[in-house]
């Protein structure tokens, strides 16, 4: 059974080029996210790559003037992290958030054929991580363009996977 050691290598140089590049959009996928979480302690993180192709329906210079609003409230939502719901239990607070859009400028170089995304990420302190058993990532919902988010996991309890789409939007941590 050569197979499940190959795959889990596979995920594993993913996870490792993904994690010290995330600022790269060279895997960026239209219609698809990626969703780094983190649990260290009481200390949860959240980091998000998306193509603008998923969140908005573009990837160049906003055109008009409900593209630009449209652009802003993209990147206010993400900052927001109202994309994310944690247990009440866990008793979590947003403790520091970002989000960018990246490559929607205007540039010299036309014809070039480029992408624009964005990046997000959320930090979250969190008083009894022993509850965060489950969380729901709402982004499938709220970008419709978005058919599918993908989660990797990271806690002191395990690594895991999780394929969202808006029939499904639970992420199960290992238990
Ligand atoms: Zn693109």
């Amino acid at each position: 059974m050569k197979r499940p050691a190959a795959l889990f290598l596979l995920l594993a140089v993913h996870t490792a080029a993904h994690a010290h590049d995330v600022r790269q959009l060279g895997a960026h996928v239209h219609g698809q996210a990626t969703v780094d979480l983190a649990l260290d302690q009481g200390t949860l993180e959240f980091a998000l790559q998306a193509p603008g192709i998923g969140i908005l329906d573009f990837e160049r210079p906003a055109a008009t003037a409900a593209e630009r609003a449209a652009l802003a409230r993209a990147i206010a939502m993400l900052k927001s992290g109202s994309w994310v719901t944690l247990p009440t239990a866990a008793h979590c607070r947003l403790s520091r958030s970002s989000a960018k859009a990246e490559g929607f400028e205007a540039t010299a170089a036309a014809g070039q054929h480029r992408h624009a995304g964005f990046s997000a990420s959320l930090q979250y302190r969190c008083a009894n991580p022993l509850a965060l058993r489950a969380l729901v990532v709402r982004l499938p919902t709220l970008f419709p363009g978005l058919h599918e988010v993908i989660v990797h996991t990271a806690t002191d309890r395990g690594q895991g996977r999780s394929v969202l789409n808006a029939g499904n939007l639970r992420v199960v941590l290992a238990p």
